[in-house]
C-alpha cells in the first residue's frame, strides 16, 4: 500500500504548483486504478500480467508494471485476474429490444426515454456489451438514438446508429427498419441527410438495387462514412459489391446468396430439401444452413474463390452464427430453438451448421475481419454464446477476445475510441472472475464491468 499521507502532501504540493503555473489538474491523481491485473492485448493476442491500469474522467491513462507514485479515488486489486477490453456487438436492432411489428412504439415520447435507455442497457451491459451498432432503425426513433449517441453515459453501452437501413423502392410496405429511396439522387440526398444529423454509418440492405447502391455508397464514402452491406436474395452479388468499393459485410451466411443462383441452381437444392423435410415449409435457419451443404457438395470451387476474393479485400463480416446455433439446440442460449424439426432433421441441421462453421474458421484463417454481430433479440446472452460457439469450432481464445472487441472497432472505425487497453482509448473494461484462457466455458464467467470508468458490478 502507499503512504496516504505522503501523497496527500505532495498532491497538495503539486496542486498548489499547478493551480499556480498552468492551471493543469495534479497529473498523479486518478479516478480509478486496476491493479495486479492480467491485461490482454487485443492487438497480439498476449497478456501481460502485473499491470496498472490507471483511468482518470473514463479515459485509461496509463497501463504499467511501474506506476510510480500516485492517488486513485478507487482502487480494484484484480489479484491476478484477466482484464479484457468491452465487448462490441456491431449489428444490433432496437426493434428486437423495444418490439417491432405491432409492439413497437410509434415514436419514443420523451417520458419514456430513460426507460428505454435502460432496457436497451439490461440487454446488453449485464453481459460485458459496452458498445453496440444499430444496423438499422426506425427514423422516427433517430432524434432519440443520435442523442444517445452524442450524450455516452456509463450505465448504458454507447450507441451508434445506421439510421434507417437503405432498400429501393418495392411493391410491399417496407420493413419499419427501412427506409425507401427510389432513385439513386434520393439515396445520396438521404445519406447526405444522415450525415447532416451527426450518423457517420450507412446499411445497404439487400433490396437495395445498384443504381441507388451505388449512389448511396458513393456518397458516403466521399463524405468519409463507412457503409455496411447485407448482400442476399441475389438482387446484388458479392462480385460486384466489392467492385463498387464495400468492405463491410453483415452476416457470414450470406455467402451462401453470392454463390447460389436460384435461377440455374433452384431445382437442384429443392431436390436435396425434398427428401428430408417433405413438402412442408422449413425455417430460415434450416434452409441457409441447408445452403452451406449445398455449397459444400455442388459449389466448392465457386464458394472457395469468392472466400479468396473477400479476404484478398480486406473485408470483414458480422458473424451472427448464434441465432443458427439456437435453432438446432447447440446453444447455452436458446430462446429461439426450432421445435419443429424430427431427430433425424435435427442431427443433419447440426450436421450443416457445422459445415457452415468450418467455412467461417476458414474466412478468419485467410485474414477476414471477423466482428461480432448478433442481430438477436437478447442480445447480450447471444453475444457470449457466440463466443462460446467460436471456441467450440476451432477458434483460440485469443482470437475470439479480438473478434469481440477490437475488429469490432475497427470495422466501425471507431478503434481510436475503443477496442484495446492502452492510453487514450474509454476505459470500457472486464475484469474476469474466471479466465477463459484456462476454460473457454469462463466464458460465461461473472465479470466486473467498468464503463467510462465507472465501476458498474
Ligand atoms: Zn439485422
Amino acid at each position: 500500500m502507499r503512504s496516504v499521507n505522503w501523497n496527500m502532501t505532495v498532491s497538495f504540493t503539486v496542486f498548489l504548483f499547478c493551480a499556480v503555473h498552468s492551471g493543469i489538474a495534479q497529473p498523479n491523481s486518478y479516478d480509478l486504478a486496476i491493479t495486479h491485473s492480467n491485461v490482454f492485448n487485443s492487438r497480439t493476442g498476449k497478456v501481460t500480467a502485473g499491470q496498472t491500469i490507471l483511468v482518470k474522467a473514463g479515459t485509461i491513462e496509463l497501463v504499467t508494471a511501474s506506476p510510480g507514485k500516485y492517488t486513485a479515488a478507487k482502487t480494484i486489486d484484480a489479484s491476478g485476474r484477466l482484464v479484457t477490453p468491452g465487448f462490441i456487438d456491431t449489428h444490433i436492432h432496437l426493434t428486437d429490444v423495444f418490439g417491432d411489428y405491432n409492439k413497437a412504439p410509434a415514436r419514443i415520447s420523451p417520458d419514456s426515454i430513460s426507460y428505454y435507455r435502460k432496457n436497451l442497457s439490461d440487454t446488453y451491459l449485464p453481459y460485458g456489451v459496452t458498445t453496440v451498432m444499430i444496423m438499422g432503425e426506425p427514423e422516427a426513433w433517430l432524434p432519440v438514438t443520435i442523442g444517445w449517441m452524442k450524450n455516452p453515459v456509463p450505465d448504458c453501452p454507447d450507441i451508434y446508429t445506421v439510421g434507417g437501413a437503405l432498400i429501393s423502392k418495392e411493391s410491399r410496405k417496407p420493413y419499419l427498419n427501412h427506409i425507401t429511396v427510389s432513385s439513386p439522387g434520393e439515396a445520396s440526398k438521404k445519406v447526405i441527410e444522415y450525415y447532416g444529423m451527426g450518423i457517420r454509418h450507412i446499411k445497404l440492405y439487400w433490396c437495395l438495387r445498384r443504381p441507388e447502391f451505388e449512389a448511396a455508397f458513393k456518397t458516403a464514402d466521399s463524405l468519409g462514412m463507412r457503409a455496411y452491406g447485407h448482400i442476399d436474395q441475389n438482387i446484388m452479388f458479392m462480385d460486384t459489391t466489392l467492385t463498387i468499393g464495400l468492405r463491410n459485410y453483415e452476416h457470414i451466411m450470406t455467402l451462401d446468396n453470392s454463390v447460389i443462383h436460384f435461377a440455374q441452381d433452384g431445382p437442384a437444392f429443392n431436390n436435396q430439401l425434398k427428401p428430408v423435410y417433405g413438402n412442408r415449409p422449413v425455417s430460415f435457419p434450416v434452409v441457409r444452413m441447408e445452403m452451406w451443404r449445398f455449397m459444400q457438395e455442388h459449389k466448392r470451387a465457386a464458394l472457395d474463390s469468392l472466400i479468396d476474393k473477400v479476404a484478398k479485400n480486406k473485408t470483414s463480416f458480422s458473424t451472427t452464427i448464434h441465432l443458427f446455433a439456437a435453432a438446432f439446440g447447440l446453444s447455452y442460449f436458446s430462446e429461439t430453438r426450432d421445435t419443429s424439426l424430427t431427430v433425424v432433421e435435427l442431427a443433419r441441421c447440426k450436421e450443416n451448421f457445422n459445415i457452415f462453421m468450418r467455412y467461417a474458421k476458414k474466412m478468419y484463417d485467410k485474414g477476414i475481419q471477423l466482428r461480432i454481430g448478433t442481430d438477436c433479440p437478447y442480445g447480450g446472452k447471444a453475444l457470449l454464446s457466440e463466443l462460446l460457439l467460436l471456441h467450440e469450432h476451432g477458434f483460440a481464445t485469443a482470437s475470439i477476445l479480438q473478434i469481440a472487441s477490437l475488429n469490432g472497432a475497427r470495422a466501425l472505425g471507431l478503434d481510436k475510441r475503443y477496442g484495446v487497453i492502452e492510453k487514450g482509448k474509454r476505459a470500457n473494461l472486464l475484469i474476469w472472475e474466471k479466465s477463459p484462457f484456462m476454460n473457454y466455458r469462463n466464458f460465461l464467467s461473472s465479470k466486473t464491468i467498468i464503463k467510462d470508468g465507472v465501476v458498474l458490478q
